[in-house]
């Protein structure tokens, strides 16, 4: 929490002195009332001692009981107008405090999270890292402006009245005062217990909507199935956890008020009685010195303006374990280092021949090998395919050129430089990625065709989208290059979006492809569209293919098999048919002749689809 006040809070202390001065300004006025009204009872009303306001010069002061009675209302007056001003300071200061806090923490925990490497995100879920982002950063602004405000009114108040209570009457302010510790207590116990029940609540109100949505969603199976008294009783079941829960905390939140204001009222009467008794027949027991009627209104006026602060304390207390622990995840964020080196001091990439090599290349995410020693090698102009059963490493491979991850043996080279001795974002710069699943952001198509190519010229937007064949749909869109895709209405098919993501990377011009089955969710249709399109694309580049439908790799120069993470074959189309093995057994698996498989083959392949079904699937869904 300091780290994070004075990384963060630095940057902002005009708005932190702003909000310090003005909960401590508008909290003091809020005792000059009461000061007044009981220097007014006993002076002006009751002629006990002479009329003297604190701070005022004595010249000041007039002689007449009016003239008195007016400044006193004029005073009091003027700590209501200042009061309300100072308050207005306080509500400034502590929320511009807060919120340019949060502003700028949000930003850094993006931008670090963002330059963490994939095995990061591998690991991460994505509601996980959302609740850092949103949550947490929430979470502190919420204590920095309420929390820290509160605590400050309640130290202020406390040592305000306690400063003027004692300056007053320092044993009936003893009185006074006891129970203000208890009120502490009482609201933090309080806190506690009612916290996990409001957990517990907000769980069974989650699992109800979950239930109500599913039930919605899937209206069409329980009316065919006759489900609805089977739907019915769940619904009953879920409905009735929460009213379980809800009860349990209305019950626990419906005892605080009654239970503060019983602590207060016994104060209050303890302090009434003993200076009642004061005023009636002088000191009462140990207790010694005079009190006056006004003093006394004062003492019980003032002694009642703690009870709300003091209603905060135990919400304050738990507002700051909280914030402490979002603190505790912001900063865990912040200081996860990325196991790849970023390298940004490192050289760029410069491609010329554009030959990449793969050197005896291993790799596995965890202990078990995923990728073991491959070699590659690919020119300009040449297009390796890679394929092979689900999960025999095929995309890994492709990472690794990407350096989403780093080898653990062997090399990866273009045109001879090792992929660790070049920075990261050149050689990304220099890749373009098709994947199967092209990702569009909000936005524009135009946008969308130009990300990560920002300054792009409307001209090169349409001829890239035009090499793509997608200028032809685009334009027949609501509102051709400025139509906004994900929006209602727009859904674009899976081949447009596909064509839109080469047609961003046509744009991009990198000297490196890799495409990552990159037509295998259309029809047949599409898909000649999309080969048309890729064809502008592979021209004068080093391409990678992955892809499950042989015959868009059929063309390829080199077709590498791999089966484990091991290269198992290589040559072209022809050659491997002739080779008679696990490429040609894919290849009547396409074609077809399921007859005439191998037994064996057909084994591995249920065996294999049973360990892909059993979730041993990679993390990032490109499977
Ligand atoms: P392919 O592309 O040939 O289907 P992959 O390269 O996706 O194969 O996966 C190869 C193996 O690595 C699989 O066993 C898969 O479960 C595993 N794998 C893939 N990605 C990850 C990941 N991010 N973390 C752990 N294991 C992964």
């Amino acid at each position: 929490m300091w780290r994070l006040f004075s990384e963060y809070g630095r940057g902002h202390w005009p708005q932190f002195v702003a909000g310090i001065g003005g909960t401590v300004f508008s909290r003091l006025s809020g005792l000059v009332p009461p000061l007044v009204l009981g220097i007014a009872i006993d002076a002006i009303f009751l002629h006990r001692r002479p009329f003297r306001l604190p701070l005022l010069p004595a010249a000041w002061t007039p002689t007449t009981p009016d003239g008195q009675l007016w400044l006193s209302i004029v005073v009091v007056l003027a700590s209501f107008l200042v009061g309300a001003a100072f308050s207005w300071l306080d509500g400034w200061g502590w929320n511009a405090f807060a919120q340019g806090v949060q502003h700028r923490l949000r930003v850094d925990t993006y931008d670090r999270m963002q330059l963490l490497d994939m095995t990061f995100f591998d690991d991460k879920q994505t509601g996980e890292l959302m609740s850092i982002l949103n949550n947490d950063v929430n979470q502190l602004e919420t204590f920095l402006s309420d929390g820290l405000s509160s605590a400050l009114r309640i130290a202020v108040l406390i040592v305000g009245i306690g400063g003027v209570l004692f300056t007053l009457n320092p044993s009936l302010a003893v009185v006074a005062l006891v129970p203000v510790p208890l009120l502490a207590l009482f609201t933090y116990v309080f806190v506690r217990t009612i916290q996990p029940k409001y957990a517990k609540m907000r769980a069974s109100v989650g699992a109800l909507n979950a239930r109500l949505e599913n039930n919605l969603g899937g209206i069409r199976v329980i009316k065919s199935e006759t489900a609805e008294p089977y739907e019915s009783g769940r619904i009953e079941e879920a409905s009735r956890d929460y009213y379980d829960a809800n009860w349990d905390a209305i019950t626990t939140r419906i005892t605080f008020f009654p239970g503060l204001s019983l602590l207060t009222g016994v104060g209050y009467a303890i302090t009434f009685a003993i200076g009642g008794f004061w005023l009636l027949s002088g000191a009462p027991g140990p207790l010694s010195g005079t009190l006056d009627p006004g003093v006394f209104v004062t003492f019980i006026v003032l002694s009642q303006q703690f009870i709300w602060p003091m209603a905060q304390f135990g919400q304050i207390i738990n507002m700051y374990q909280r914030a402490e622990a979002s603190s505790d995840r912001v900063y865990t964020l912040m200081s996860e280092r990325g196991t790849l080196d970023g390298s940004a001091d490192a050289p760029d990439l410069t491609v010329t021949d554009g030959v990449v090599e793969y050197d005896g290349v291993s790799f596995g995410y965890a202990d078990e090998t995923v990728v073991s020693h491959v070699d590659l090698r690919v020119g300009r102009g040449d297009t390796l395919a890679l394929v092979g059963p689900t999960g025999a490493g095929k995309s890994t491979v492709l990472k690794l050129l990407l350096r989403m991850y780093d080898v653990d043996e062997g090399a990866i080279r273009i045109d001879g430089t090792d992929l660790r001795d070049v920075n990261l974002r050149s050689l990304r710069r220099a890749i373009g990625y098709v994947s199967q699943e092209p990702f569009l952001f909000y936005g524009t198509v135009k946008e969308n065709i130009a990300y990560g190519t920002f300054d792009a010229t409307d001209e090169e937007l349409v001829e890239a989208a035009k090499a793509a064949e997608a200028h032809e749909f685009i334009t027949n869109l609501p509102e051709g290059y400025e139509t906004k895709v994900g929006e209602r209405g727009v859904k674009l098919s899976g081949g447009q979006r596909q064509r839109l993501s080469i047609a961003r990377t046509i744009l991009k011009d990198p000297d490196i492809l890799v495409l990552d089955e990159a037509t295998s969710h259309v029809d047949t249709e599409t898909e000649a569209l999309i080969q048309r399109s890729l064809a502008h694309l592979v021209r004068e580049k080093t391409t990678f293919a992955i892809a499950h439908r042989l015959s868009t790799v059929k063309d390829a120069d080199e077709i590498v098999v791999l089966d484990e993470g091991r290269a198992v074959e290589r040559g072209t189309h022809d050659e491997l048919l002739a080779l008679d093995g696990l490429y040609a057994n894919l290849w009547r698996v396409q074609a077809g002749e399921i007859e005439s498989l191998p037994p064996e083959f057909i084994e591995r392949a249920i065996r294999r689809r049973a360990e892909v079904d059993a979730g041993d699937l990679p993390a990032d869904g490109s499977e």
